[in-house]
């Protein structure tokens, strides 16, 4: 069964990552093209692509692509990158440009679910089910992993643009989402950070005031979403959590902000392995569009299985 591969693709606004598995998470071929058209970005894809698929090896894709995205298989713009603000991508079929080209099956969902499957299948919150991914970076998003699969509904979650409480008077930032002025990703994205600091959170000193308020925000999420999902491990990345000592401080917020009201020895003295950074590095994502590639070829086996066992 050597001969047997998954490929995935990390498709993001400044770049693409695509790779060839055999035994996830161990690669076999990574590639890395720049974000340009649709047109000359997807080929470049593809002729990535091709060489597996022409010797018969490759079986399945998964598809992890930046938003926002149409994930609605019933819909006629089920694959679309839809309203994206990104020059060129509004209203491309991604999935239906490269399944003609290359041929094959593919599993579809967004970026920050892939990399939300990538560290639940072989990262950070692996054996713990469900988890939580959510990236802190320029924006905000997370994916929430129950059964192996993330959860979506009516579309994919959104949990950057929950409401947090704005204290006002330590916090008289007044918030950049266009939509929500002061949502969760108004106030403690990157984008959020630039803006009200007027630098870059990166030149920030590690004792500068703000990451008090920073971690705050981040806390006050944290604790909403272990209310309401209950995630066994949460695993925090992207760039803004990069100061890596804002983890000891969300923690410690974290548990003061839950005040004893649930009573696990995870919670109460074992934070430092609950909320925890992204252990798959750049290849989170990638690894999670190959995961998804992977269950669906199980799936159809499954099937195929099943009917030739009635026949
Ligand atoms: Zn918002």
């Amino acid at each position: 069964m050597s001969n047997t591969l998954f490929g995935g693709i990390e498709a993001g606004g400044t770049k693409f990552i695509c790779a060839v598995a055999h035994q996830p998470p161990e690669l076999i071929n990574t590639t890395v093209i720049e974000t340009t058209t649709p047109q000359e970005t997807l080929a470049k894809v593809c002729d990535f692509f091709f060489p597996y698929v022409e010797e018969g090896s490759l079986q399945s894709i998964g598809l992890a692509s930046f938003g926002p995205i149409d994930i609605d298989v019933r819909s006629p713009t089920y694959g679309y990158i839809t309203s994206t603000p990104k020059p060129n991508w509004q209203n491309t079929n991604i999935l239906g440009l490269l399944k003609q080209s290359l041929g094959l099956p593919f599993a579809f969902h967004h970026d920050v679910s892939g990399s939300a499957i990538g560290e639940s299948r072989w990262g950070a919150a692996r054996g713990k089910d469900p988890s939580l991914y959510l990236t802190i970076g320029t924006g905000i998003g997370g994916g929430y992993i129950i059964n192996g699969k993330p959860l979506s509904g009516l579309t994919i979650l959104e949990m950057g643009h929950i409401h947090i409480p704005h204290q006002w008077e330590i916090d008289p930032f007044e918030g950049i989402c266009p939509y929500h002025r002061d949502c969760f990703e108004g106030l403690a994205s990157g984008y959020a950070i630039e803006h009200r600091l007027g630098q870059r959170g990166e030149t920030l000193p590690d004792d500068h005031p703000f990451w008090e308020i920073e971690a705050e925000h981040i806390a006050h999420a944290l604790v909403n979403y272990i209310f309401t999902l209950s995630p066994r491990k949460i695993v925090v990345g992207g760039g803004v959590m990069q100061r890596s000592f804002l983890f000891q401080m969300v923690r410690n917020k974290v548990r003061a902000l839950i005040n004893n009201y649930l009573q696990f020895d995870i919670l109460l003295g074992k934070m430092e392995e609950y909320i925890v950074p992204p252990q798959l590095g750049k290849y989170s994502g990638v690894l999670g569009a190959i995961a998804m590639a992977m269950d669906i070829s199980s799936t159809s086996s499954k099937i195929e299985a099943s009917q030739s066992f009635v026949s």
